[in-house]
């Protein structure tokens, strides 16, 4: 008896033991050498396309910091509600996406240090009757599909909402833009930078001057890989320290 109970300690403690390593070796990107950052490539200035590259703030952010953890940056190009899944399963290393840090995105990933704010506006058709946030009750909202703007307008009125029954969600800014110029939404609720972008390219929209919610973006990481977000944290202070990343906004945001 006392020899099967030593034999179960054994298997026990090698199992253990091998689970341990297992758990840590998880390597520190999914590619050695590479560190594939995943966006949504439709949110000026924070990331858009230019012909066939990615530009704007994260994608050079992200470019700063894979410098300096010596590794090569990639950039995929997904649906905004497919960042987090795809970071969680492990298919990209992190996600930059002007990406809002929230506590219900705090239970499936983990957030660096943010790196910049944005916040939430309100466009409209210009002699538009919707003259504050007050006169958006009953209107029909447009949104990018899983934004903190769509999550926000869809809660319900008693949890400060709009009602999910009002708001339509898009597959990016830009279309929700162009439903709100067509009638099919009376306005829409987006990052104020955003919101900028489109409202210089298309004449006849205007930005309401008051705002919805002020918020933190930072970059997401799956749960297990705290090695590289804190490898990442340690770039992205030492690159706020510097004013690098000040540098980088305002070449894309020039302060009115
Ligand atoms: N900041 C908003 C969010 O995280 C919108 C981001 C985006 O559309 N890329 O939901």
């Amino acid at each position: 008896m006392k020899k099967f109970l030593s034999l179960v300690l054994a298997i026990a403690m090698v199992m253990a033991c091998a689970c341990f390593a297992g758990c840590g070796s998880k390597s520190m990107t999914v590619e050695e050498g590479k560190l594939i950052m995943v966006t949504n490539a439709e949110f000026p200035p924070y990331e858009y396309k230019e012909g066939d590259s990615i530009v704007g703030i994260d994608a050079e952010v992200a470019a700063l910091i894979a410098e300096k953890l010596g590794l090569e940056l990639e950039i995929a190009d997904v649906a905004f509600d497919s960042i987090i899944p795809g970071v969680q399963s492990g298919k990209y290393d992190m996600g930059m996406a002007g990406m809002t840090v929230s506590a219900e995105r705090q239970k499936k990933v983990n957030f660096s240090d943010s790196y910049a704010t944005g916040v939430q506006v309100v466009i409209v058709n210009e002699g538009s009757d919707i003259q504050t946030i007050d006169d958006l009750e009953g209107k029909k909202i447009g949104a990018q599909q899983g934004t903190t703007g769509y999550i926000y307008a869809s809660k319900s009125p008693e949890n400060g909402g709009y009602g999910e029954e009002n708001v339509i969600g898009y597959d990016s800014g830009a279309v929700a833009v162009e439903a709100l110029k067509g009638g099919k939404v009376d306005c829409v609720i987006i990052d104020n930078e955003p919101a900028k972008a489109y409202v210089k390219a298309n004449p006849g929209l205007k930005i309401l001057s008051t705002e919805f919610a002020v918020e933190n973006y930072a970059i997401c990481f799956a749960k297990d890989n705290t090695e590289l977000q804190e490898k990442v944290n340690a770039a992205l202070k030492e690159l706020i320290d510097d004013g690098s990343v000040k540098k980088v906004i305002d070449k894309y945001i020039t302060a009115e």
